[in-house]
């Protein structure tokens, strides 16, 4: 079985054709410019999976069912997107509807968080567990969860937003309107906001030099010795333990996969965490929950469009 695997992002849109094993036998992907508004998108990502379809040596025929991840919120019982703050102008938007017409196959769709953690599931990091939490930290900090393999949704698909769970409880806004959520601390920009807030209290430190500091640059200066750098990294990092190890806590998962922008620090970010996480858990067998880097890389999203795409009831 193969299926056309959308994945609608604010900054790509990518797409692929996807067998049952997880190999990518035809992939591309182009700029969403999401400030064009829904119309030209949608003609876009259509132009963009037709050429899929037509592929040399790819069997359209064959693909019976197409996999859509879209940033969120998204309704998937009534296949609408309810406007995602990186899609502007997505105001319940029929993109199952549209997508069916216009490709002339079932889809099914899932919030890209969401796919995300199924990919990993099972094609990447979580590969052969029956439950995982996956998050994802880059711009925002996403996440989704896996129990008995399958995406937990929670009521009205509210299940796991675990960069919003409150940890400073009068602590920076966060984009949700509630303050002091993970979100607001450890995203990317939260990261560089906090750096940006470190220098105010005048020490030395070498992320004076940089014009627009980034996660990237607290993280490299913090493993070259920098003190501002590396109080905020520390900080980041015992925000981020606290997170993961309340999701444990509560749920106890097999793995625990952490992919995004800012989980590319690699082992600077991973064994720190591993640490704090171990502190912090007292109740689980903690030992036994590895806490892993996505293993999915760029492949992530059009992975986890076809992990929904195939998990979804049969036709
Ligand atoms: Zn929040």
């Amino acid at each position: 079985m193969m299926v056309l695997a959308i994945d609608i992002g604010g900054t790509k849109l990518a797409a692929g054709i996807v067998d049952a094993g997880g190999d990518i036998l035809a992939r591309d992907e182009v700029p969403t410019l999401a400030t064009e508004g829904p119309g030209r998108v949608l003609e876009r990502i259509v132009r963009l999976a037709k050429a899929l379809l037509a592929t040399p040596g790819v069997a359209a025929d064959t693909i019976h069912r197409i996999g859509i991840g879209c940033a969120g919120p998204v309704d998937r019982h009534a296949g609408l997107v309810l406007n995602p703050p990186n899609l502007p102008g997505w105001v319940r938007v029929s993109l199952v509807e549209y997508l069916e017409k216009a490709l002339g196959r079932p889809a099914v769709l899932e919030n890209d968080a969401n796919a995300a953690a199924l990919g990993e599931f099972r094609y990447g990091a979580g590969r052969g567990a029956r439950s995982l939490v996956y998050l994802t930290v880059s711009t925002g900090i996403g996440g989704g969860i896996i129990l008995d393999g399958k995406i937990w949704h929670g009521l009205q698909d509210g299940a796991g937003e675990v960069g919003h769970m409150t940890l400073v409880p009068d602590g920076p806004v966060c984009g949700c309107g509630n303050r002091g959520c993970l979100e607001a601390l450890a995203s990317g920009p939260s990261i560089a906001r906090r750096a940006r807030e470190a220098l105010g209290t005048g020490r030395p430190s070498r992320l004076r030099e940089i014009r627009d500091i980034t996660a990237a640059d607290v993280v490299r200066l913090a493993q070259e010795g920098d003190a501002v750098a590396a109080l905020v990294w520390n900080e980041t990092v015992g925000y981020l333990g606290l997170g993961v190890a309340a999701v444990i806590t509560i749920l106890a998962p097999e793995r625990v996969v952490i992919g995004g922008g800012v989980a590319r620090a690699g082992d600077p970010l991973f064994e720190p965490l591993r640490r704090e996480v171990r502190r912090r858990v007292t109740l689980v067998a903690v030992e036994s929950v590895p806490i892993l880097p996505a293993a999915l890389g760029r492949d992530v999203g059009i992975l986890g469009a076809a992990a929904v795409a195939l998990e979804a009831e049969p036709i």
